[in-house]
Protein backbone atom coordinates (compact mmCIF):
# COMPACT_ATOMS: atom_id res chain seq x y z
CA UNK A 1 0.00 0.00 0.00
CA UNK A 2 1.87 3.25 -1.07
CA UNK A 3 1.85 6.41 0.97
CA UNK A 4 -0.61 8.30 -1.08
CA UNK A 5 -3.13 5.44 -0.54
CA UNK A 6 -3.38 5.22 3.24
CA UNK A 7 -3.52 8.85 3.23
CA UNK A 8 -6.38 8.95 1.21
CA UNK A 9 -8.13 6.14 3.55
CA UNK A 10 -7.31 7.95 7.04
CA UNK A 11 -8.68 11.16 5.46
CA UNK A 12 -11.85 9.24 4.02
CA UNK A 13 -11.76 7.36 7.80
CA UNK A 14 -12.09 10.56 9.74
CA UNK A 15 -14.40 12.67 7.47
CA UNK A 16 -17.08 9.34 8.11
CA UNK A 17 -15.82 9.70 11.26
CA UNK A 18 -16.51 13.19 12.03
CA UNK A 19 -19.31 13.51 9.68
CA UNK A 20 -21.13 10.66 9.77
CA UNK A 21 -22.18 8.18 6.94
CA UNK A 22 -21.35 9.24 3.01
CA UNK A 23 -23.84 8.15 0.98
CA UNK A 24 -22.78 5.47 -1.15
CA UNK A 25 -22.50 7.38 -4.54
CA UNK A 26 -19.99 9.63 -2.59
CA UNK A 27 -17.93 7.16 -1.07
CA UNK A 28 -17.53 5.92 -5.06
CA UNK A 29 -16.99 9.64 -6.66
CA UNK A 30 -14.12 9.71 -4.14
CA UNK A 31 -12.89 6.17 -4.01
CA UNK A 32 -12.52 6.28 -7.97
CA UNK A 33 -11.17 9.89 -8.35
CA UNK A 34 -8.09 8.69 -6.19
CA UNK A 35 -8.05 5.52 -8.01
CA UNK A 36 -7.83 6.21 -11.30
CA UNK A 37 -6.08 9.82 -10.77
CA UNK A 38 -2.70 7.95 -9.31
CA UNK A 39 -2.31 5.08 -11.48
CA UNK A 40 -2.74 3.38 -14.40
CA UNK A 41 -5.24 0.22 -13.91
CA UNK A 42 -5.54 -1.35 -16.89
CA UNK A 43 -3.49 -4.57 -18.30
CA UNK A 44 -2.83 -7.85 -17.96
CA UNK A 45 -0.24 -6.62 -14.84
CA UNK A 46 -2.79 -4.26 -13.40
CA UNK A 47 -6.62 -4.73 -11.97
CA UNK A 48 -8.71 -5.15 -15.21
CA UNK A 49 -8.84 -5.52 -18.95
CA UNK A 50 -11.45 -4.05 -21.63
CA UNK A 51 -12.12 -4.47 -24.95
CA UNK A 52 -9.45 -2.24 -26.73
CA UNK A 53 -6.71 -3.99 -24.47
CA UNK A 54 -7.51 -6.84 -26.24
CA UNK A 55 -7.54 -6.72 -29.49
CA UNK A 56 -7.04 -3.77 -32.02
CA UNK A 57 -10.27 -4.66 -33.83
CA UNK A 58 -11.79 -3.31 -31.30
CA UNK A 59 -11.26 0.38 -31.61
CA UNK A 60 -10.71 0.13 -35.02
CA UNK A 61 -14.32 -1.37 -36.01
CA UNK A 62 -15.27 1.29 -34.04
CA UNK A 63 -13.48 4.19 -36.41
CA UNK A 64 -14.80 2.12 -39.21
CA UNK A 65 -18.18 2.37 -37.83
CA UNK A 66 -17.64 6.49 -36.97
CA UNK A 67 -16.46 6.98 -40.65
CA UNK A 68 -18.95 4.91 -42.20
CA UNK A 69 -21.72 7.21 -40.30
CA UNK A 70 -20.37 10.13 -41.05
CA UNK A 71 -19.74 9.76 -44.35
CA UNK A 72 -23.02 8.74 -45.50
CA UNK A 73 -24.33 12.11 -43.75
CA UNK A 74 -22.31 14.83 -45.70
CA UNK A 75 -19.05 14.22 -44.19
CA UNK A 76 -18.56 17.46 -42.04
CA UNK A 77 -15.44 18.53 -42.32
CA UNK A 78 -15.23 20.17 -39.20
CA UNK A 79 -16.91 17.43 -37.61
CA UNK A 80 -14.71 16.58 -33.86
CA UNK A 81 -13.65 13.16 -32.08
CA UNK A 82 -14.87 12.95 -28.49
CA UNK A 83 -13.61 9.79 -26.24
CA UNK A 84 -15.12 9.82 -22.60
CA UNK A 85 -12.87 8.19 -20.22
CA UNK A 86 -9.93 6.77 -22.87
CA UNK A 87 -7.96 4.89 -20.59
CA UNK A 88 -4.52 4.37 -21.99
CA UNK A 89 -5.53 6.27 -25.49
CA UNK A 90 -5.34 2.68 -27.47
CA UNK A 91 -9.31 2.48 -28.72
CA UNK A 92 -8.12 6.24 -29.69
CA UNK A 93 -5.40 5.58 -31.53
CA UNK A 94 -6.62 2.55 -33.01
CA UNK A 95 -9.95 4.24 -34.29
CA UNK A 96 -8.48 7.10 -35.41
CA UNK A 97 -6.04 4.67 -37.71
CA UNK A 98 -8.64 3.57 -39.22
CA UNK A 99 -10.89 6.69 -39.71
CA UNK A 100 -7.21 8.29 -41.23
CA UNK A 101 -7.71 5.29 -44.16
CA UNK A 102 -11.39 6.80 -44.57
CA UNK A 103 -10.45 9.75 -45.21
CA UNK A 104 -11.46 11.01 -42.04
CA UNK A 105 -9.06 12.84 -39.66
CA UNK A 106 -10.91 14.53 -36.64
CA UNK A 107 -9.75 16.99 -33.94
CA UNK A 108 -9.09 15.04 -30.71
CA UNK A 109 -11.16 15.96 -27.70
CA UNK A 110 -10.35 13.73 -24.62
CA UNK A 111 -12.95 14.10 -20.88
CA UNK A 112 -10.44 12.52 -18.61
CA UNK A 113 -9.98 13.58 -14.94
CA UNK A 114 -6.55 11.21 -14.23
CA UNK A 115 -3.75 13.12 -14.51
CA UNK A 116 -1.72 9.30 -14.75
CA UNK A 117 -3.72 8.42 -18.01
CA UNK A 118 -3.76 11.94 -19.51
CA UNK A 119 -0.51 11.57 -19.81
CA UNK A 120 -0.33 8.45 -20.96
CA UNK A 121 -2.92 9.40 -23.58
CA UNK A 122 -0.87 12.62 -24.61
CA UNK A 123 1.65 10.19 -25.08
CA UNK A 124 -0.04 8.00 -27.64
CA UNK A 125 -2.43 11.09 -29.22
CA UNK A 126 0.03 14.30 -29.49
CA UNK A 127 -2.62 16.57 -30.49
CA UNK A 128 -4.99 16.31 -28.01
CA UNK A 129 -7.27 18.58 -25.78
CA UNK A 130 -7.87 17.29 -22.53
CA UNK A 131 -11.26 18.45 -20.92
CA UNK A 132 -11.96 17.80 -17.36
CA UNK A 133 -15.73 17.03 -17.91
CA UNK A 134 -18.53 17.41 -20.87
CA UNK A 135 -19.57 21.33 -20.71
CA UNK A 136 -16.20 22.52 -22.33
CA UNK A 137 -16.29 20.38 -25.24
CA UNK A 138 -16.37 22.36 -28.46
CA UNK A 139 -20.14 23.58 -29.05
CA UNK A 140 -19.82 24.71 -33.01
CA UNK A 141 -18.56 21.04 -34.70
CA UNK A 142 -20.55 17.53 -34.96
CA UNK A 143 -19.10 15.53 -32.21
CA UNK A 144 -18.51 12.09 -33.02
CA UNK A 145 -18.45 10.54 -29.59
CA UNK A 146 -17.25 6.90 -27.97
CA UNK A 147 -17.46 5.88 -24.53
CA UNK A 148 -16.37 2.20 -23.83
CA UNK A 149 -16.02 1.57 -20.12
CA UNK A 150 -17.03 5.01 -18.71
CA UNK A 151 -20.53 5.21 -17.28
CA UNK A 152 -19.90 2.18 -14.99
CA UNK A 153 -17.02 3.99 -13.31
CA UNK A 154 -19.44 6.81 -12.81
CA UNK A 155 -21.07 6.70 -8.88
CA UNK A 156 -24.36 5.11 -8.38
CA UNK A 157 -27.00 5.88 -5.70
CA UNK A 158 -28.27 2.80 -4.07
CA UNK A 159 -31.97 3.25 -2.74
CA UNK A 160 -33.12 0.34 -0.59
CA UNK A 161 -36.39 -1.11 0.87
CA UNK A 162 -36.33 -1.43 4.41
CA UNK A 163 -39.13 -2.07 7.05
CA UNK A 164 -39.74 1.57 7.31
CA UNK A 165 -39.73 2.43 3.73
CA UNK A 166 -37.09 3.36 0.80
CA UNK A 167 -33.98 4.71 2.38
CA UNK A 168 -30.28 5.58 0.39
CA UNK A 169 -27.64 3.60 1.44
CA UNK A 170 -24.37 5.19 3.38
CA UNK A 171 -21.15 3.86 4.14
CA UNK A 172 -20.61 3.91 7.53
CA UNK A 173 -18.19 2.63 9.91
CA UNK A 174 -19.08 0.05 13.00
CA UNK A 175 -15.89 0.24 14.47
CA UNK A 176 -13.84 -2.31 12.81
CA UNK A 177 -14.33 -1.81 9.18
CA UNK A 178 -16.21 0.49 6.39
CA UNK A 179 -19.95 -0.78 6.49
CA UNK A 180 -23.16 0.13 4.87
CA UNK A 181 -25.80 1.69 6.70
CA UNK A 182 -29.51 3.63 5.37
CA UNK A 183 -29.59 7.11 6.19
CA UNK A 184 -33.24 7.91 7.50
CA UNK A 185 -34.87 10.29 4.99
CA UNK A 186 -37.45 8.46 3.02
CA UNK A 187 -36.32 8.74 -0.92
CA UNK A 188 -39.47 6.92 -1.88
CA UNK A 189 -39.89 10.01 -4.54
CA UNK A 190 -36.17 8.99 -6.56
CA UNK A 191 -37.73 4.77 -6.95
CA UNK A 192 -39.25 4.73 -10.06
CA UNK A 193 -43.03 3.93 -9.80
CA UNK A 194 -42.96 0.66 -11.25
CA UNK A 195 -40.36 -0.58 -8.76
CA UNK A 196 -42.06 1.12 -5.23
CA UNK A 197 -44.01 -2.25 -4.28
CA UNK A 198 -40.50 -4.08 -4.31
CA UNK A 199 -40.02 -6.26 -1.36
CA UNK A 200 -38.04 -5.79 1.75
CA UNK A 201 -34.16 -5.91 1.14
CA UNK A 202 -34.86 -4.93 -2.61
CA UNK A 203 -32.07 -2.64 -4.01
CA UNK A 204 -32.35 0.36 -7.04
CA UNK A 205 -29.78 2.42 -8.21
CA UNK A 206 -29.62 5.78 -10.21
CA UNK A 207 -26.68 6.98 -11.32
CA UNK A 208 -27.57 11.01 -11.41
CA UNK A 209 -24.30 11.76 -13.07
CA UNK A 210 -24.85 9.24 -15.45
CA UNK A 211 -28.16 10.80 -16.46
CA UNK A 212 -26.30 14.22 -15.91
CA UNK A 213 -23.69 13.55 -18.85
CA UNK A 214 -26.58 12.19 -21.19
CA UNK A 215 -28.64 14.67 -21.18
CA UNK A 216 -25.64 17.49 -21.97
CA UNK A 217 -24.32 14.87 -24.77
CA UNK A 218 -27.44 14.72 -26.36
CA UNK A 219 -28.07 18.46 -26.09
CA UNK A 220 -25.32 19.00 -28.24
CA UNK A 221 -25.72 16.42 -30.79
CA UNK A 222 -29.21 17.74 -31.28
CA UNK A 223 -27.87 21.19 -32.00
CA UNK A 224 -24.36 20.43 -33.28
CA UNK A 225 -25.26 17.32 -35.12
CA UNK A 226 -23.06 14.08 -34.84
CA UNK A 227 -23.42 10.58 -32.96
CA UNK A 228 -22.61 8.91 -30.08
CA UNK A 229 -21.77 4.90 -29.23
CA UNK A 230 -21.50 3.89 -25.60
CA UNK A 231 -20.57 -0.03 -24.72
CA UNK A 232 -20.63 -0.87 -20.82
CA UNK A 233 -21.65 -4.03 -19.35
CA UNK A 234 -25.17 -3.18 -17.85
CA UNK A 235 -28.89 -4.27 -19.25
CA UNK A 236 -32.52 -1.98 -19.28
CA UNK A 237 -34.22 -1.22 -16.01
CA UNK A 238 -35.78 -0.13 -14.55
CA UNK A 239 -34.63 -3.22 -12.07
CA UNK A 240 -34.12 -4.20 -9.15
CA UNK A 241 -30.46 -5.11 -8.30
CA UNK A 242 -27.28 -4.19 -6.16
CA UNK A 243 -24.56 -4.11 -9.00
CA UNK A 244 -21.99 -2.23 -6.88
CA UNK A 245 -18.53 -4.16 -7.43
CA UNK A 246 -15.02 -3.83 -7.08
CA UNK A 247 -12.48 -5.87 -8.95
CA UNK A 248 -8.59 -5.87 -7.90
CA UNK A 249 -5.91 -7.97 -10.01
CA UNK A 250 -8.74 -9.65 -12.30
CA UNK A 251 -10.83 -10.81 -8.92
CA UNK A 252 -13.77 -9.59 -7.76
CA UNK A 253 -13.64 -7.84 -4.40
CA UNK A 254 -15.39 -6.25 -1.31
CA UNK A 255 -16.14 -2.29 -2.53
CA UNK A 256 -15.65 -1.71 0.80
CA UNK A 257 -12.38 -2.84 1.66
CA UNK A 258 -9.35 -1.00 0.34
CA UNK A 259 -10.85 2.07 -0.52
CA UNK A 260 -9.34 4.10 -3.58
CA UNK A 261 -7.17 0.97 -4.36
CA UNK A 262 -9.42 -0.72 -6.44
CA UNK A 263 -11.68 -0.12 -9.56
CA UNK A 264 -15.92 0.95 -7.67
CA UNK A 265 -18.07 0.61 -10.52
CA UNK A 266 -22.01 -0.58 -11.10
CA UNK A 267 -23.89 -1.76 -14.05
CA UNK A 268 -24.85 0.61 -16.62
CA UNK A 269 -28.94 1.21 -17.17
CA UNK A 270 -29.37 2.06 -20.71
CA UNK A 271 -32.98 2.94 -20.38
CA UNK A 272 -32.17 6.51 -19.08
CA UNK A 273 -29.12 6.89 -21.52
CA UNK A 274 -31.84 6.15 -24.10
CA UNK A 275 -34.34 8.24 -22.66
CA UNK A 276 -32.19 11.71 -22.75
CA UNK A 277 -31.22 11.18 -26.11
CA UNK A 278 -34.97 10.77 -27.12
CA UNK A 279 -35.72 13.18 -25.09
CA UNK A 280 -33.73 15.69 -26.91
CA UNK A 281 -35.05 14.45 -30.50
CA UNK A 282 -32.36 12.20 -31.21
CA UNK A 283 -32.18 8.40 -32.95
CA UNK A 284 -32.07 5.39 -30.38
CA UNK A 285 -30.78 2.80 -31.73
CA UNK A 286 -30.21 -0.21 -29.54
CA UNK A 287 -28.80 -1.44 -26.91
CA UNK A 288 -27.78 -4.76 -28.71
CA UNK A 289 -25.07 -7.02 -27.53
CA UNK A 290 -21.45 -6.25 -28.19
CA UNK A 291 -21.27 -9.44 -29.99
CA UNK A 292 -23.58 -8.94 -32.44
CA UNK A 293 -22.85 -5.59 -32.72
CA UNK A 294 -18.66 -6.57 -33.97
CA UNK A 295 -20.56 -9.45 -35.83
CA UNK A 296 -22.46 -6.79 -37.88
CA UNK A 297 -19.59 -4.66 -38.51
CA UNK A 298 -17.12 -6.65 -40.23
CA UNK A 299 -14.92 -8.64 -36.62
CA UNK A 300 -14.57 -11.81 -38.63
CA UNK A 301 -13.54 -10.38 -42.14
CA UNK A 302 -11.19 -7.89 -40.07
CA UNK A 303 -9.77 -11.35 -37.73
CA UNK A 304 -8.91 -13.17 -41.18
CA UNK A 305 -7.18 -10.34 -42.46
CA UNK A 306 -5.27 -10.08 -39.49
CA UNK A 307 -4.47 -13.47 -39.23
CA UNK A 308 -2.93 -13.55 -42.62
CA UNK A 309 -0.99 -10.46 -42.43
CA UNK A 310 0.42 -12.29 -39.41
CA UNK A 311 -0.09 -16.04 -39.54
CA UNK A 312 2.48 -16.57 -36.22
CA UNK A 313 -0.34 -14.51 -34.45
CA UNK A 314 -3.79 -16.69 -35.87
CA UNK A 315 -4.65 -18.11 -32.55
CA UNK A 316 -3.85 -15.16 -30.39
CA UNK A 317 -6.22 -13.20 -32.86
CA UNK A 318 -9.00 -15.41 -32.76
CA UNK A 319 -8.60 -16.09 -29.03
CA UNK A 320 -9.51 -12.44 -28.64
CA UNK A 321 -12.16 -11.95 -31.12
CA UNK A 322 -13.72 -15.04 -29.61
CA UNK A 323 -13.15 -13.12 -26.23
CA UNK A 324 -14.95 -9.83 -27.59
CA UNK A 325 -18.14 -11.77 -29.37
CA UNK A 326 -18.93 -15.20 -27.32
CA UNK A 327 -22.12 -14.85 -25.22
CA UNK A 328 -19.72 -16.69 -22.11
CA UNK A 329 -17.27 -13.87 -22.40
CA UNK A 330 -18.05 -9.96 -23.19
CA UNK A 331 -20.56 -10.61 -26.24
CA UNK A 332 -23.85 -10.57 -24.29
CA UNK A 333 -22.95 -8.89 -21.05
CA UNK A 334 -21.32 -5.63 -22.82
CA UNK A 335 -24.21 -3.87 -24.45
CA UNK A 336 -23.76 -1.09 -27.72
CA UNK A 337 -26.34 1.47 -27.40
CA UNK A 338 -25.45 4.22 -30.32
CA UNK A 339 -27.66 7.74 -30.64
CA UNK A 340 -27.60 9.86 -33.31
CA UNK A 341 -28.69 13.73 -34.49
CA UNK A 342 -32.05 12.48 -36.52
CA UNK A 343 -30.66 14.51 -39.69
CA UNK A 344 -27.69 12.11 -39.94
CA UNK A 345 -27.85 8.22 -41.59
CA UNK A 346 -28.52 5.07 -39.65
CA UNK A 347 -26.11 3.42 -38.31
CA UNK A 348 -24.76 0.20 -39.33
CA UNK A 349 -24.38 -2.75 -36.95
CA UNK A 350 -28.02 -3.12 -35.20
CA UNK A 351 -29.68 -5.03 -37.63
CA UNK A 352 -33.00 -4.95 -36.62
CA UNK A 353 -32.72 -2.97 -33.87
CA UNK A 354 -32.42 -0.04 -36.10
CA UNK A 355 -34.57 2.87 -35.65
N1 LIG B 1 -12.18 3.52 -22.04
C1 LIG B 1 -10.95 2.93 -21.55
C2 LIG B 1 -10.77 3.04 -20.02
C3 LIG B 1 -11.90 2.57 -19.16
S1 LIG B 1 -11.55 2.82 -17.43
C4 LIG B 1 -10.85 1.50 -22.00
O1 LIG B 1 -11.83 0.98 -22.51
O2 LIG B 1 -9.77 0.92 -21.87
C5 LIG B 1 -12.45 4.30 -17.06
C6 LIG B 1 -11.87 5.58 -17.63
O3 LIG B 1 -12.70 6.67 -17.26
C7 LIG B 1 -10.48 5.94 -17.15
O4 LIG B 1 -9.79 6.58 -18.20
C8 LIG B 1 -10.79 6.91 -16.00
O5 LIG B 1 -9.70 7.71 -15.62
C9 LIG B 1 -11.94 7.67 -16.59
N2 LIG B 1 -12.83 8.33 -15.63
C10 LIG B 1 -13.39 7.79 -14.52
N3 LIG B 1 -14.21 8.66 -13.92
C11 LIG B 1 -14.17 9.79 -14.67
C12 LIG B 1 -14.82 11.07 -14.58
N4 LIG B 1 -15.68 11.34 -13.59
N5 LIG B 1 -14.56 11.99 -15.53
C13 LIG B 1 -13.70 11.71 -16.55
N6 LIG B 1 -13.06 10.53 -16.69
C14 LIG B 1 -13.29 9.59 -15.75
Amino acid sequence: VSAEDSAFEQALLSRIAREGPLPLADYMGLCNAHYYGGRDPLGAAGDFVTAPEISQMFGELIGLWLADLWARSGAPADAAYVELGPGRGTLAADALRAMGRAGLRPAVHLVETSPVLRAAQRARLPDTVHHDDVASLPADCPLLIVANEFFDALPARQLQRTGAGWRERCVGHDGERLALVHDDADVSALVPPALRDAPVGAVVETSPATAAIAAELSGRLARQGGAALIVDYGHEGPAIGDTVQAVARHRFADPLAAPGQRDVTAHVDFTPVAEAARNAGLRVTGPVGQGAFLAAIGIDARARQLAVANPAAAIDIETARKRLVDPAAMGDLFRVLAVGHPGWARPEGFGEHAA
